[in-house]
């Protein structure tokens, strides 16, 4: 009875919480109570943590971190809830840069406490290190996200410097650590060092590759909340710090994949920066006519069809469609017409973006078609319907090897017998790159914003 109510029994729970969650956060239909499951499992933890210590704590001591707990609760609570999805990334990137800070504090705290202790000064720096340059990093990347830092910003030789910087910066911990040093200078000239080396190592990478470091940044975090967890010998912090670090890293390289790029070329590299200039002067630029369309033209189109495919995209998102496509769709299937969505895995800002927002209109998840499993049928669907969607359905990918994007994997929309493509104007997406699709013979444009369009669309349809 008495390991019931102890604290590793309470902390094999909550990280029992964390894994259980972390799965469930894999399909649509199980992601929302997966992460109230481990949300649940982390307040238990917390609470068992202020509960249960064995130690003499003074009674101001429990004030403070009640309202500590109570502030951070309102502020989270009240931006979390009126977030918009299309802004979902700059709210992780600020929530990730708190976690960060957190374990850059315990550092600082700690590190006088452990003088002369070798491995647990060595795991301090380290979380001071990496903790510091996660805060100060989600804090360039969160001002990209919102546009107040508008340009990268790049040193000459910034590549060189920003590495070398971080070279010194390892050095310098080791010195501390095997010199036994317990100046509280040399410890606060690493923490500056490292809050200035985020700052740097994020700066000159485009605004438009921010989900991707940000991923990063993620699991970087993780593993400063890891090194925490050793520190103290707390198993619950240890394996929710591992979760973070390894689930950000899979989903770091999971979207380099997506979009055929290495790490590498992320950070170093120039995609999402191409100039109007560039695209103009491109030899593999797009020329010829675009066909327009009406959205009664569509109507009738849609109405006579029997298999659509709907492409969402950023834009869909942006215009907050969801609901209305998913009426959309309702109403061509009471026609008797089979209606899938394509999803790609990067289409959106974020991960997993296309299928969070269609979960939030009850979209039946066996219409979600993944890109492999989709690509083949398109040449069998009467009409394509791509909505604010473009990089993901650039044929560049697959027939000019001088795109930016060139072997990323995209939907075959261009097999289909119809094409019609909703966005607002002749605009770039994220790559700013032309995109030949909108000149193919096949592809009608509907211009406007997604929203009125489709509900226009319903209404038309309703009246046939
Ligand atoms: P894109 O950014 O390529 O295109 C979105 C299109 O939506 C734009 O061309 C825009 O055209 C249109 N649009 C914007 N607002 C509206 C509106 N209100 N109504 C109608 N259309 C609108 O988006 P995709 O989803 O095709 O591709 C995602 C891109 O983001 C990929 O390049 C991917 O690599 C990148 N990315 C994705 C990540 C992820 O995890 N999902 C992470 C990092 C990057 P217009 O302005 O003319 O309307």
């Amino acid at each position: 009875m008495d390991y019931i109510f102890s604290l590793e029994f309470i902390y094999l729970i909550a990280s029992i919480t964390y894994i259980l969650g972390l799965k469930m956060l894999g399909h649509p239909e199980t992601a929302r109570r997966g992460n109230l499951i481990a949300a649940a499992g982390m307040t238990l933890a917390i609470l068992g943590t202020i509960f249960l210590y064995q130690g003499e704590v003074a009674t101001h001591i429990y004030v403070l971190i009640g309202i500590a707990i109570l502030i951070g609760t309102i502020i989270g609570w009240a931006v979390a809830k009126k977030v918009a999805m299309t802004k979902m990334p700059e709210l992780v990137s600020l929530f990730n840069g708190m976690g960060g800070a957190s374990a850059a504090l315990i550092g600082l705290i700690e590190f006088q406490h452990y003088t002369g202790e070798t491995l647990s000064t060595a795991t301090i720096l380290a979380g001071i290190i990496i903790g510091s340059i996660s805060f100060s990093g989600s804090m360039i990347a969160w001002g990209k996200l919102n546009g107040t830092i508008k340009k990268p910003f790049r040193l000459p030789k910034y590549n060189v410097v920003n590495n070398a910087i971080f070279l010194v910066l390892v050095i310098f911990a080791a010195y501390i650590t095997w010199s036994s040093s317990s100046s509280q200078l040399y410890l606060y000239i690493l923490f500056f060092g490292a809050l200035a080396y985020g700052i740097l190592f994020v700066l000159p990478i485009g605004g438009a590759d921010m989900p991707v470091v940000i991923s990063l940044l993620n699991s970087f975090t993780g593993l400063a909340a890891a090194l925490g967890g050793f520190l103290y010998g707390n198993m619950v912090m240890l394996t929710g710090g591992i979760l973070v670090g390894s689930a950000g890293t899979i989903l770091t390289f999971a979207m380099c994949k997506a979009m055929n790029r290495s790490l590498v070329n992320v950070i170093f590299g120039e995609f999402g920066n191409v100039s109007e200039n560039e695209i103009e002067n491109d030899s593999h630029s797009v020329k010829g006519d675009i066909k327009k369309t009406t959205v009664s033209d569509v109507a009738i189109l849609m109405n006579y069809s029997q298999r659509i495919i709907f492409v969402p995209g950023y834009g869909l998102a942006v215009a907050q469609a969801q609901h209305a496509i998913h009426e959309l769709e309702l109403l061509l299937e009471s026609k008797g017409i089979e209606v899938k969505y394509a999803i790609h895995p990067v289409a959106g800002r974020m991960p997993g973006h296309m299928n969070v927002l269609l979960a939030e209109t009850n979209v039946d998840y066996d219409k979600l078609a993944e890109m492999d499993d989709v690509n083949p049928e398109f040449q069998n669907t009467d009409v394509v319907f791509v909505v604010g969607a473009n990089d993901v359905v650039n044929p560049a990918a697959h027939n000019n090897p001088s795109s930016p994007i060139y072997g990323m994997p995209i939907l075959d929309v261009e097999n289909a017998k119809q094409i019609i493509v909703n966005k607002r104007s002749m605009k770039p997406g994220y790559a700013g790159i032309e995109n030949e699709l909108f000149y193919n013979q096949k592809t009608s444009m509907l211009f406007g914003d997604a929203k009125a369009i489709i509900q226009a669309l319903i209404s038309e349809l309703k009246g046939m």
